[in-house]
């Protein structure tokens, strides 16, 4: 039985003519099918009792990228440049968070993912990044990468992606890690200084979150898929 994959969902509330939305970007479900696993969709309005029972099912979690994390989640008024804040989702994620830890499930945390994942472990995240260094905000085609990043040698990523000191990564995104979570440490750094990965030594199933966005790289960067691949089995 190939592994099973829940992925959190974005939720769209934009149109008042329309009902809420659940909504996925699809290469997230592309990166998980071609590396093995049955991609299972959670969608931010299922209320907890059946959230649980959808995690009963599952044998990994994906995180995703998607807008930004109210930050009265981690007592901080906003910043003018906050956007797409959704309060169902926010609770949806950090409920699927905690669930996943406490169930000892690998997890990958992909941009917002790992951004909501900390501050479900009580961090705080940088509501927008200053203009100076690598531009976090990519011009280029999401499938290509515009910046490097720094890993940590001897991490979990590195060991993943073959030991190389850097990478280049695409860049997505205007907030960033602040404070890190008790428990949770850097594995990769922009030039900048901004946090481009975590892990979380104590827990011992597979957990690697990233900035950057894989999924768009993936399949055409061997990076990409070395971290699918590596996460899928780990949930096998
Ligand atoms: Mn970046």
């Amino acid at each position: 039985m190939p592994p099973r994959i829940a992925i959190t969902t974005s939720l769209l509330v934009n149109d008042p003519a329309r009902p809420d939305r659940a909504v996925l970007n699809a290469p997230y479900i592309r990166a998980i099918e071609r590396a093995g696993g049955i991609p299972i969709l959670v969608p931010p309005f299922l209320a907890e009792p059946a959230t649980n029972a959808l995690l009963d099912l599952v044998d990994g979690i994906l995180v995703t990228g998607g807008g930004d994390v109210d930050p009265a989640r981690y007592g901080e008024a906003p910043d003018p440049s906050v956007s797409g804040i959704s309060d169902l989702r926010d609770t949806s994620e950090i409920f699927v968070s905690k669930s996943a830890i406490a169930r000892q499930l690998p997890i990958l945390l992909i941009c917002r993912g790992m951004q909501v994942f900390n501050v479900a472990l009580g961090g705080t995240l940088l509501q927008d990044i200053p203009i100076s260094g690598p531009r976090h905000r990519q011009d280029q085609p999401r499938h290509e990468t515009s910046h490097d990043v720094r890993l940590a040698p001897g991490s979990r990523l590195a060991r993943i992606l073959g030991d190389p000191s850097s990478i280049a990564t695409n860049s997505m995104h205007h907030q960033a890690l602040k404070s890190l979570a008790p428990g949770i440490i850097p594995t990769a750094w922009a030039e900048d200084g901004i946090i481009e990965a975590i892990e979380f030594p104590a827990y011992d199933p597979f957990l690697v979150g990233v900035q950057w966005h894989p999924e768009e790289l993936a399949p055409h960067d061997p990076h990409a898929t070395a971290l699918f691949s590596a996460f899928i089995t780990a949930c096998t």
